[in-house]
């Protein structure tokens, strides 16, 4: 009764406990979350007010073609209608893409650390996972062009990558596509963009006449504040998608989320307004770790990665016992880092004092 032998090897997502259970455990009134990257300002109204409406068609199947969502998102992307594929999450993207393109055959190139699921669906796959290591928190372009082989199907760049944050610029980006074989599809996972403000940033849609194997992965579940519902999207090629589309279930995204989607579109004020409170909470962090000298990469999404002067897991047990939990570096292959999604205001001034005295507290006993 053994499953396949590439599962032997995998671990089930571990969720954290359930927030109430840490509460009642450690007698706490309140608990921030803070380690997955979540809107902490909620959904739009319009997304909610979409919700609403729908809630008198739940005994009727989802349109299996999300042609109401379909329209809408074309025409704000300016791509064709039959270039786009939604998935339960872009997780379910990642998830379609390894069904459709890898085996045991094949390989598929990634930077290391990086988003989990490209490698966790690449094994399940029995794909050879490549892995290359991040230099200082950015994909080593270079190294991953000399990966890839006659056998290579996928290549994967998180853009900004979780969990560094740090972006691939434009121009790197085009020198990168222009050198990867055409037969090779690239995937470019921009779950942060909308919190995006670097100048360089590429704008990938404008690549897709270019690069017929280009993949672009969004997602409603950070900016948009959908997380819940389950819905992304990729952008590609006709072609691509058509191709793709048999490894999708036909009723994969539910009305809801479809429908809360079409409002979240609508709403671009907002995207804007979460977006500038963004910037304002990774400003106060950045000004935290130049005052503590703690190193941390500049990030383009909605979360820090920095460093902690000690084990990851110590950091968050302390953070955690003082009602905040954050993503210990241990998880992510950052040993000394954790990884805090940016909070409203008064949650991050909150976590930032209390990270402070953590760290004067290891400081003072490296130095005794
Ligand atoms: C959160 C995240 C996703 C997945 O988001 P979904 O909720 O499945 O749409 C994909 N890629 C990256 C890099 C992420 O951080």
């Amino acid at each position: 009764m053994q499953p396949k032998q590439q599962l032997l090897s995998l671990k089930p997502y571990k969720p954290g406990k359930p927030v109430e259970e840490v509460k009642r455990e450690l007698g706490l009134e309140k608990i921030v979350k803070l380690a997955s990257n979540e809107n902490p300002y909620g959904c739009s109204a319009l997304a909610k007010e979409k919700i609403a409406e729908e809630l008198s068609n739940l005994h009727v199947y989802p349109d299996g073609y999300s042609a109401e969502l379909r329209e809408k998102l074309a025409n704000q992307l300016q791509v064709k209608q039959d270039q786009l594929i939604f998935g339960n999450g872009s997780d379910e993207v990642v998830q379609i893409l390894c069904r459709a393109y890898l085996s045991p055959e094949t390989n598929t190139v990634m930077a290391a650390p990086t988003f989990p699921q490209y490698r966790h669906n690449a094994v399940i796959e029995g794909a050879e996972v490549r892995e290359i290591q991040l230099v200082e928190g950015h994909h080593d372009l270079d190294s991953m062009l000399e990966a890839i082989d006659k056998n290579t199907k996928i290549v994967w760049l998180c853009n900004p990558n979780n969990p560094t944050g740090n972006y691939i610029s434009e121009t790197e980006f085009v020198s990168f596509m222009k050198k990867v074989p055409q037969n090779v599809i690239v995937v470019s996972d921009e779950a942060y963009f909308e919190y995006v403000s670097a100048a360089d940033y590429p704008n990938t849609l404008d690549y897709l006449n270019d690069f017929p194997n280009l993949v672009i992965l969004r997602t409603f579940s950070k900016a948009h504040g959908l997380a819940a519902l389950r819905i992304g999207y990729g952008i590609a090629a006709a072609a691509i998608i058509q191709s793709i589309e048999p490894a999708r279930e036909p009723f994969n995204t539910s009305r809801i989320a479809q429908a809360a989607a079409i409002g979240a579109l609508d709403d671009k004020d907002f995207i804007k307004e979460c977006k500038a409170k963004n910037r304002e909470g990774l400003d106060l962090f950045y000004a935290f770790c130049k005052q503590k000298g703690l190193q941390y990469y500049p990030s383009e999404a909605n979360f820090i990665l920095l460093d902690v002067q000690s084990d990851a897991d110590e950091a968050f047990d302390y953070l955690l016992r003082k009602g905040y939990i954050v993503r210990s570096g241990n998880a992510l292959g950052t040993p000394n880092m954790i990884r805090i999604t940016i909070g409203e205001e008064e949650q991050n001034k909150e976590i930032i004092e209390h990270l402070g005295t953590y760290i004067d507290s290891v400081v003072q006993k490296v130095s005794n």
